[in-house]
Order: C-alpha cells, then structure tokens, then sequence
C-alpha cells in the first residue's frame, strides 16, 4: 500500500536545536512580556527583511496580531464606521479580527489574477464613507501590492491592514516592502512556512504606531500596570520566541529543501492538462503547492483521483467567506470572482521534506484524473 501524503505536514525546529534557547530561558527565568528571546526574535528578523528593528513588533497568533494592527491604525469601530472590507477569497481569521474590533465585515469581491482585492476597483467603493477600516489579504502568500495599498490607504483616508497572514516570504524576498503607511501582519503557525508554532507579526515602520500595537498586546498598558487604552493579551512568549529564533538559524537549509521540492513539482506538472496552472513558491508562499484548475467539474475530478491515490489535498479557503455561515449576514457585493476562482484553487500537498516521488505520482494521478474526465 502506497503512503497517504498529506496536504501540509510541517516541520519546525527539534529539541535538540530549540535548547540552547531554553536553557536561556532557564538562566533568566524571563517567560514571556516582552523578554529577550522575543526581542532578539524580533531584530534577527527585522535585519532579515532589511527593516529597522522597530518596524517587527511580536504577538501570539496571526489573528491577534491583526486585532493589534487593526487597533493601532483604525481603533475599535465607530458608529458613523461600522464596516470593515474584507476579500471573499481568505481564512475565516481575517473577518473575525475585524469583528472582534467591534466591525462589521463587507465582503468584497478579488481580481481574478492576484487573488487579491483590487486597491483600484475600491478607491469609490459605495460603502467607504461607512467603512473604518480595509483588510486587504495576500492569499496564499502572494506578493501583496504594498505600493498600490499605500495609495488606497491615502487616496480614500481609511486605514488599510494587511493579512500577510502566509506572505512572510514575499517581505523577506523584498518582493514586498514593509510599509510606513501600512502594516502588514504575518502569522507565525505551524502550518505557515515561517513559524514560531504559535505566533504573529505585525510588520510597520511606524515607530509611534508600532508602540501603540504594544501596548494594545498587554492590557493598554503605558509602561505601568494601568489600561490607559484599549487592550488584550497577546504577547509572544519566550517559548514561542525560542521557536522562532531556532526557525531563523535553520532558514537557509530549509529553504534549498523547498526549491528541490519546487523542482520536483515543475517536472511533476508536464503530466497535468494544459488548461490548468500550477502555483509554486516563491509565486505562492512556501506552505503551498496550488492547482488551479480550468472549472469546478475538473477540480472535483482532481480531488476525488487524488483522494482515490491517498493523497490529500485542501481548499485552503473553503468556498470563500461569503458561503460560510457564520459570515452569512454580512453585507457584501456580488462575489462572481470569488467564487469562481474559490471553485478552482486546489491546494496540493507541500513539505520541505516531501519526497520526490510522491510528487511524481501527485502528477500522474493529476494527470490520468484529467484524461478521465475529459473522455466523458
Ligand atoms: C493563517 C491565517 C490567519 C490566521 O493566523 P493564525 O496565526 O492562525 O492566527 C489569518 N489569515 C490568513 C489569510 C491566514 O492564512
């Protein structure tokens, strides 16, 4: 029996890497708030990107990382501003941050192309004079338009975050610049390329507003222990910094494994039909190996083939966020590239360490699905 691949199988630093930084831990019995490891997490990784130290401010999860930004630009939602833009085509997180700053998500639609909502197609979008904040996405770590989103941002005067959820890659590339204007927030999970297992980012080069993101990440706290602004929990730990900054030291070879994985996927893909177009990092971030097929029938022909192969395989957004039910009230525009291009995205399985021959048999099975079909 062949071995079942599974769609995202991550891989973060071992024990034996993680203690040196342990021990470190152990030395200054300092936790978490703000302690060295994040610190020195936080300057290793601002150097990588080629930003100044305090434009890379920490936080728990990618999710609260955009509550934070969303906090520090827009602050929490206003009467007169109830609405916050949100893409269709995202993780549920994206919506739920704005809800959780008290916004009411309007789904909007993407750009076929991108997958990315259009900066142009917004600037006289009919809700923005009700609209208090924008989350733009970089789905699947697409290089986002930073200079386009710092154009909406002032154009319409409405602050824009981010969700550079899974772009951590584009910023360390500089296909993406860290934005004074903008933050852009990355999450640091597990099943992201970049991780600390659990933990977020907010990359801004705004010193004040960084401050702000902080202080909303420990109670409002102003260097004392009284709220003197809205606030939360969502300190990045020491544990959590000791991931991350293993992470770090073992970048360079983790990323040779993921351009021989990306080489073994550009052989794989002569099997797969014409019409479709197979996303390899660095064009998506390094979590992902996307199949984009040319219509919903192909795509369930794909999974069912693979799934028939034990190969697993993941509609990362689901249906988008206009079809799930939580989201089901919100207000939105019409979605049709959402969710045509939703139909179409089939997430394939990707690992630094997956092995080139299940990737030659992903193909053929894509393959030989493909020419079942289109005999009917
Ligand atoms: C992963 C992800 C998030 C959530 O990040 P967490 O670190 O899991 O909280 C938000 N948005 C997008 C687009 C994501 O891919």
């Amino acid at each position: 029996m062949t071995d079942h691949v599974l769609v995202c199988r991550p891989r973060l630093p071992d024990a034996d890497r993680l203690l040196p930084y342990l021990r470190l831990i152990d030395g200054t019995r300092w936790y978490t708030n703000f302690g060295p490891l994040a610190r020195r997490f936080e300057t290793r990784l601002a150097a990588l990107i080629g930003t100044p130290a305090h434009a890379v401010r920490s936080a728990s999860s990618g999710t609260a990382a955009l509550e934070l930004a969303i906090m520090a630009t827009a602050g929490p939602a206003r009467e007169a501003r109830p609405y916050a833009l949100v893409p269709s085509l995202t993780f549920a997180a994206t919506a739920l941050a704005a809800e959780r700053m008290g916004y009411r998500p309007w789904i909007v639609d993407v750009d076929p192309e991108s997958w990315a909502l259009d900066p142009n197609a917004l600037a006289d979008h009919p809700a923005l004079d009700r609209t208090g904040v924008i989350v733009p996405v970089a789905a699947c770590g697409r290089a986002p338009d930073m200079a386009a989103l710092e154009r909406l941002a002032r154009a319409t005067g409405v602050p824009v975050v981010l969700d550079a959820a899974a772009a951590a890659e584009a910023f360390l590339s500089g296909d993406a610049h860290v934005s004074a204007t903008v933050p852009a927030v990355l999450s640091l999970h597990a099943t992201k390329a970049f991780s600390t297992g659990e933990g977020g980012a907010v990359l801004w080069d705004d010193p004040d507003g960084q401050e702000r993101v902080t202080r909303a990440a420990n109670f409002g706290f102003d260097g004392g222990r009284e709220a003197t602004a809205p606030g939360t929990n969502a300190k990045l730990s020491e544990y959590h910094a000791a991931v991350g900054l293993a992470m770090l030291d073992g970048l360079e070879a983790r990323q040779s494994e993921i351009a021989a994985v990306v080489r073994a996927y550009e052989r794989a893909a002569r099997d797969l039909p014409q019409a479709w177009r197979l996303h390899l990092p660095p064009d998506v971030g390094s979590a992902y190996v996307i199949c984009e097929t040319d219509g919903p029938e192909a795509s369930q022909a794909l999974e069912g083939a693979l799934r028939a192969g034990r190969i697993e395989t993941r509609r990362w957004y689901e249906a988008g966020l206009g079809a799930q039910p939580h989201f089901a009230r919100c207000p939105r525009d019409p979605l049709p590239a959402s969710e045509d291009i939703a139909a179409r995205l089939i997430g394939l399985p990707m690992a630094p360490d997956l092995d080139s021959g299940a990737i030659a048999r992903i193909g053929r099975v894509a393959g030989a699905a493909m020419a079942g079909s289109s005999a009917r």
